[in-house]
């Protein structure tokens, strides 16, 4: 796909004194990924390779805000999202990417970084994202408040239960 064409390179692409790129996503790249938990977003990425003997190491940042299901109420929030990912690409017999270590088969083989720049974004968002204090849905705002009312019994019924076990 065109759009996913921007984040593939080469070690050959990679001079000496090694290479910078800056990329902007959006909705779009999530949408051109298959089977993606997450699907919206605004986030730059931030690239540095460098040569190295045996291959290449590659850098990426990524900051910005991410789509994500709040794990309170389930509705929809943004959280912001600051991550990095380390590659070491090496040159190899056996293509293949262990998550770690990419291995192509000679300095020609095109590298899609796209997903390994989707990992450093999923890998970054909070364990438990929730909306602030009294912006969940109404209906969960609801249950919380019903919850600290039974938290925090008002005098009046703890009198009446009072009274309820002296009348057994
Ligand atoms: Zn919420």
């Amino acid at each position: 796909m065109e759009t996913m064409k921007s984040f593939t390179l080469t070690l050959n692409d990679i001079p000496a004194d090694g290479l910078t790129r800056q990329w902007h996503l959006d909705d779009a790249f999530f949408q051109n990924l298959e089977d993606t938990q997450y699907q919206r977003g605004s986030l730059d990425v931030a690239m540095n390779a460098k040569r190295t003997t045996s291959g290449a190491d590659i850098d990426l940042q990524v900051t910005g805000m991410l789509v994500v299901q709040c794990d309170r109420c389930g509705d929809e929030m943004e959280a912001h999202i600051e991550g990095s990912e380390e590659i070491k690409v090496r040159v190899g017999e056996n293509a293949g990417d262990d998550g770690d270590i990419i291995t192509v088969l000679d300095t020609d083989s095109e590298l899609d970084l796209s997903w390994n720049i989707y990992e450093a974004i999923a890998l970054a968002v909070p364990l438990h994202p929730v909306h602030a204090e009294g912006h969940c849905n109404a209906e969960m705002e609801l249950l919380l408040q019903q919850h600290q009312a039974d938290a925090q019994p008002d005098s009046r019924w703890a009198a009446l239960s009072k009274l309820k076990d002296t009348i057994k």
